[in-house]
């Protein structure tokens, strides 16, 4: 049987970001990833935007590894040549009702380091973007936007230059803990043909999964897995806006917001869907809500311009009605079992803070 240092489960963003990090701390890696592609899953369906790191309660993970991973993603965007640009966003209150929940955004974002964020009345917000319509707003100059296949091709490019292997159409079906490693078996395998000393479970929406067929791995180890499906559409024609545009957030995500790719093209996503199955179709039906969403914030949003795009499936590790989870990364401390760290519930900003997670994992892998 082969023995090898560390295996990576799963070429996503963060899989990539960690198997970077492990290869150049002069870690073997071997990454074994289902399909037969880098990133197909969350890491090619998201916004695509570089959060600044405003929402998450102080003192998260989430809160902690978006504002270092937002520094980090800048810096490797500049030094690697990968497209990005820091176009701010304005997250708006389209009634005054809704101005409490930017005043809340504006603490949670003080007590999370993010200090550069501006409060607009109505007037100033127009000034900025003529085409919006709110009562207040809050500016917030370092959120940007990346072109997320770049960064996972320049990622999996230091990974690989660093000694790192990738193994794609690689299902890893089973992990058995063994006493010098853990045991790897991939679909189609009778037993392990692979011992690692480190496994990284970051399956995504795969990684709970895995974790249930982890041998030895407790029950209070593996979270539920819950699928909230978010929905895109685009735009028809060109939008008047040079920044992103958020509404105050909804349960379950950030609210339909306009985001833009690097092209200046506009594109309205994601709501909120609880789903049992990985289903990625886009019911134009759902355009009729997605008007009246975009409308409260661009009134003159042209009729029938919002066409379906794609969708994308967050792994939620809570429900519903419970409050959002923070992101879970746990090591031996937490399970008990040597030799693996598993990734849960890393939704947004997972995109944004990948490097500082893989910073994180990597300080958690020992010899
Ligand atoms: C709708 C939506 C919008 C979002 N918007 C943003 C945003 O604007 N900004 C931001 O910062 N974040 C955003 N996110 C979050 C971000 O996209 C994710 O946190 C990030 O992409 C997760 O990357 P990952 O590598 O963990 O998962 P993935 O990209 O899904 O990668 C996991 C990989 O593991 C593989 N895998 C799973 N199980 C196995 C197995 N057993 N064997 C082998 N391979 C396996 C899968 O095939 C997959 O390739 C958004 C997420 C969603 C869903």
């Amino acid at each position: 049987m082969e023995r090898i240092e560390c295996l990576v489960v799963g070429a996503g963003v963060v899989g990539l970001a960690v198997a970077r990090a492990l290869a150049q701390a002069g870690r073997e890696v071997v990454i074994a990833e289902r399909h037969g592609r880098i990133g197909s899953e969350i890491s090619s369906r998201n916004s695509e935007v570089i959060h600044a790191g405003l929402y998450y309660p102080a003192g998260s993970l989430k809160a902690r590894l978006c504002v270092r991973g937002r520094e980090l993603l800048y810096a490797f965007c500049a030094e690697r040549g990968v497209a990005h640009r820091r176009c701010g966003k304005l997250i708006v209150a389209t009634t005054e009702a809704q101005v409490p929940a930017l005043r809340a955004i504006a603490e949670a974002a003080w007590a999370n380091g993010v200090k550069d964020l501006t409060r607009l009345d109505g007037a100033a917000a127009v000034r900025l973007e003529p085409a919006v319509a709110c009562v207040a707003a809050l500016l917030s100059p370092s959120t940007g936007i990346i072109d997320a296949h770049g960064l996972m091709l320049a990622l999996l490019g230091d990974a690989e230059l660093a000694g790192a292997s990738l193994a794609l159409q690689s299902p890893v079906a089973e992990l058995m803990p063994e006493s010098e490693g853990i045991g790897v078996r991939l679909e189609g395998e009778d037993g392990p043909g692979l011992q690692a000393r480190w496994v990284i479970n970051c399956g995504g929406l795969g990684a709970v999964n895995l974790a249930g067929r982890t041998r030895g791995l407790p029950a209070t180890a593996m979270p539920r897995l819950r699928f909230a499906k978010g929905h895109y559409f685009s735009l028809s024609g060109k939008a008047p806006f040079s920044r992103l545009i958020y509404p105050v957030p909804e349960p379950g995500g950030l609210g339909i917001h306009l985001t833009l790719d690097l092209a200046g093209q506009a594109r309205f996503g994601p709501d909120v869907e609880w789903v049992d199955g990985l289903d990625y179709a886009v019911d134009p039906a759902r355009g009729t809500a997605f008007e009246a969403a975009v409308r409260a914030y661009w009134p003159d949003l042209p009729e029938g311009a919002l066409v379906p795009a794609y969708a994308g499936i967050r792994p939620k590790i809570t429900g519903p009605s419970e409050p959002a989870a923070d992101f879970r990364i746990d090591g031996p401390a937490q399970h008990g079992v040597a030799g693996l760290i598993n990734l849960f519930g890393i939704e947004s900003p997972g995109l944004t803070a990948s490097l500082a997670i893989a910073e994180w994992v990597a300080g958690k892998v020992g010899p």
